[in-house]
């Protein structure tokens, strides 16, 4: 059993309320939320004065590399850099090497994140290799206790195959997740299509080969009934095609992540391959409608697209370097920034925390390899995953002094506000003052 910690003098975030009040937390759970509580004898103090004490993060969308590519991150390293970011549950997307299709792949994952310091939760492939033509063992998987399925990285690009995993991911009670990007239509690309990327010569992905997936998608779920999930939306049109479907009741729900509210295409004016992402950073316009949407109920979560590559690779050319960047360790800052510093701690748990275990599933029991529940509120006898978030803290982004294996992030040197004091994965104390304990 795991001492008793005193969490004193935050403000403790309830889904439509905040409370000043002091929290103890014992072997795993919330034992006490109150005012003026007085410290057990055994227990590790952490001072909460100017913080929200609120739900650990939930991140539904981290690629942690491993198994395939473990100089780039792996299950360890990847948790230790959500810890820091303030999340107690990850989801960990199936595009490893090999992909996670089957129960061999997936046992792997499960055996190796015992070592992790926040809980895994996985994402099964849709389709065998996410190939996007047979679909991978679903039924056997949900058996298994997976909850959500994708072939993130791709899009399940044959409107049949996606039709047939909804009819079964419907009856299995599992959420699809999708990438949202025609192939035909992103082909070559490595930036958004344009007038920025005209002037710098690059092939572009165009807006549309996102919102034509997302309009196809939400006619399936019309069909099948079966609740979608759309993996970092990133255009002002699909936005809008998601606000409509949500108003006719449809079960769908999506995702941002920060680049697309914090960054646009002109960030790639010095071919900085750091800026290279799939879905790519649109135009201005797109990043002001993504922003704007965080608030409105459009957008259900945010979630990191965390992907890590290593250095030698974001050398490459632009056109040969990897898409993808770091999301873990900033994220939770870049969302307290857009929603004004300090000023919505309600829209922040509800993007970060509380939608994300909704969709992933992760307030069931059940899940393996979780065995405790996240997203949940701060009340007594609820498990003890938790956050200890300074909305007002300043940092500056140092690249080298990440906890992931890779330093692909698009924010070095950056100055943000808003960090994790502590985070607290089933009653441990894992981060504390902001250092992995
Ligand atoms: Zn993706």
């Amino acid at each position: 059993m795991s001492k008793a910690i005193f969490i004193t003098g935050g403000e403790v975030i309830h889904p439509t309320s905040t409370e000043h009040a002091d929290v103890i937390v014992r072997d795993g759970v919330i034992e006490a939320v109150g005012r003026g509580l007085s410290a057990p004898d055994d227990a590790i103090l952490v001072d909460a004065r100017g913080c929200w004490v609120g739900p650990g993060l939930v991140d539904l969308h981290t690629h942690l590399r491993e198994p395939g590519r473990e100089a780039a991150e792996t299950i360890v390293s990847g948790s230790q850099a959500a810890a820091l970011g303030g999340y107690s549950a990850v989801v960990a997307m199936p595009n490893t090497e090999p992909a996670l299709d089957g129960i061999m792949s997936v046992s792997y994952v499960i055996t190796k994140s015992a070592a992790a310091v926040v809980d895994v939760a996985i994402a099964g492939a849709i389709t065998v290799n996410r190939a996007g033509h047979d679909l991978a063992p679903m039924a056997e998987l949900a058996a298994a206790g997976i909850r959500i399925f994708t072939d993130d990285g791709n899009g399940v690009q044959n409107a049949a195959v996606m039709r047939r995993a909804m009819d079964y991911a419907r009856t299995l009670g599992v959420t699809l997740a999708q990438h949202c990007e025609d192939e035909h239509l992103a082909e070559g690309g490595v930036m958004n299509e344009g007038e920025v990327s005209a002037r710098l010569g690059l092939l572009g992905r165009p807006a549309v080969s996102e919102d034509i997936m997302v309009e196809r998608d939400i006619a399936l779920s019309r069909l099948t009934g079966c609740p979608v999930h759309f993996l970092h939306i990133s255009t002002a049109a699909s936005l809008r095609a998601i606000a409509a479907a949500k108003v006719e009741g449809l079960l769908v729900t999506c995702e941002v992540a920060p680049h697309h509210f914090t960054l646009d295409e002109t960030s790639l004016e010095n071919y900085g391959t750091q800026f290279k992402v799939h879905p790519p950073l649109r135009t201005r316009g797109d990043r002001e409608a993504v922003r704007a949407a965080l608030v409105t109920g459009v957008i259900d979560a945010v979630a990191t697209d965390h992907a890590p590559h290593a250095d030698e690779l974001k050398e490459l050319s632009f056109d040969e370097a990897p898409a993808g960047m770091l999301g873990l360790e900033h994220a939770a800052s870049l969302t307290n920034e857009a929603l004004g510093i300090g000023e919505n701690p309600l829209a922040f748990f509800a993007l970060l925390s509380r939608a994300p275990a909704r969709i992933a599933q992760l307030r069931a029991t059940d899940v393996r390899p979780l065995t405790s529940a996240h997203g949940g509120d701060v009340v007594t006898g609820e498990d003890a995953n938790l956050v200890i978030f300074d909305p007002r803290q300043n940092y500056v982004v140092d690249r080298n002094a990440l906890a992931s294996r890779s330093r692909n992030t698009p924010y070095d040197g950056r100055s943000l506000t808003g960090r994790a004091r502590a985070t607290i994965v089933r009653g441990r104390l894992v981060v504390n003052n902001g250092e992995l304990q």
